[in-house]
């Protein structure tokens, strides 16, 4: 009782607009994409698409369906146990239309497909084949499920030509059980990510975790550190914010200087870059924050 958390001032944010924004959203429709930036109703989405002041601008697309086969307590995305099978020629049809963009940095990600033999990976590898052919200038993240573990997917993506290998781990070991999927966990995840280092040394690793499940410092603080032991170069955190009602809750809205204060925990573990901040998402200006700290 009397848990109903108030939406604090720092999460509200402006309506998106500008030209770039305008462009974009104009060449998704009629194209069956989806976006991430549109589909989770990302408050990022001015920032990310807009590019303002010459900033490179990245967006999220979505391959794979807008289906899961995995029921995460704090994603939106809908559960089914057979989604579509995947279109075959999406990976050519993605590529062709972010080749078309005014877009500097790309994140290609996926709903968990544990419905297929590879989860997935094949079709994400292609893509980054197909987009990479028409526009090696663009640069390209993927942000993967676990594959369950199955390094062989993994190794796959990893080595199709992407520049930056995300995976989530979302949370602190401790409420892993409680946010993610359970066919989802903290060891496989970092697994996943320590594995991709392994098969390609230069690889960027990025990974994100949300805050305010009721996690403690001290669990954070470890997360962190798992981290940075598996390799990871690049780290978000950002706010939990509860989509619907039948998510799980919101524990705490994490002030902005706390905020600040894991970003400078990030840079004296070492990481390439910590983007840290309320609104912060996994993909949440990835092109800017590369450009900045990753090209040298
Ligand atoms: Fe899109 Fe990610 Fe930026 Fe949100 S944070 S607008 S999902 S690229
Ligand atoms: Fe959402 Fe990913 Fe979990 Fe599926 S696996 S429910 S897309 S967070």
């Amino acid at each position: 009782k009397g848990t109903h958390l108030k939406l604090p001032s720092w999460l509200k944010t402006e309506i998106p607009h500008g030209e770039n924004f305008s462009k974009l959203k104009k060449s998704l429709r009629g194209l069956e994409l989806h976006t991430v930036c549109e589909e989770a109703r990302c408050p990022n989405i001015g920032e990310c698409w807009g590019g303002k002041g010459g900033a490179p601008a990245t967006a999220t697309i979505m391959v794979l369906g807008d289906e899961c086969t995995r029921g995460c307590r704090f994603c939106s995305v809908k559960t089914v146990r057979r989604p579509e099978p995947p279109d075959p020629n999406e990976p050519r049809n993605t590529a062709e239309a972010i080749a078309s963009w005014n877009v500097d940095y790309v994140v290609l990600t996926s709903v968990d497909r544990d419905d297929l033999p590879d989860g997935g990976a094949e079709h994400f590898a292609e893509t980054v084949r197909q987009l990479k052919k028409r526009a090696p200038h663009i640069l390209v993240e993927c942000l993967t499920p676990d594959f369950r573990g199955d390094m062989n997917a993994v190794k796959q993506v990893a080595l199709s030509g992407l520049d930056v290998y995300a995976h989530n781990i979302e949370t602190v070991r401790q409420l892993q059980w409680l946010v993610r999927d359970p066919r989802a966990n903290y060891s496989q995840s970092l697994a996943v990510l320590e594995y991709v280092k392994q098969t390609k040394c230069s690889m960027v690793t990025k990974s994100s975790i949300m805050l305010g499940f009721g996690e403690t410092d001290d669990q954070v603080l470890e997360t962190m550190k798992d981290l940075r032991s598996a390799g990871v170069d690049c780290l978000t955190l950002g706010q939990y914010m509860r989509p619907t009602k039948n998510h799980i809750k919101v524990k705490e809205y994490v002030t902005p200087e706390k905020f600040k204060f894991w970003e400078s925990v990030g840079n004296q573990l070492g990481f390439s870059y910590t983007a840290s901040g309320p609104l912060v998402r996994s993909s949440y200006k990835a092109g800017e924050y590369y450009i900045k700290n990753i090209v040298k």
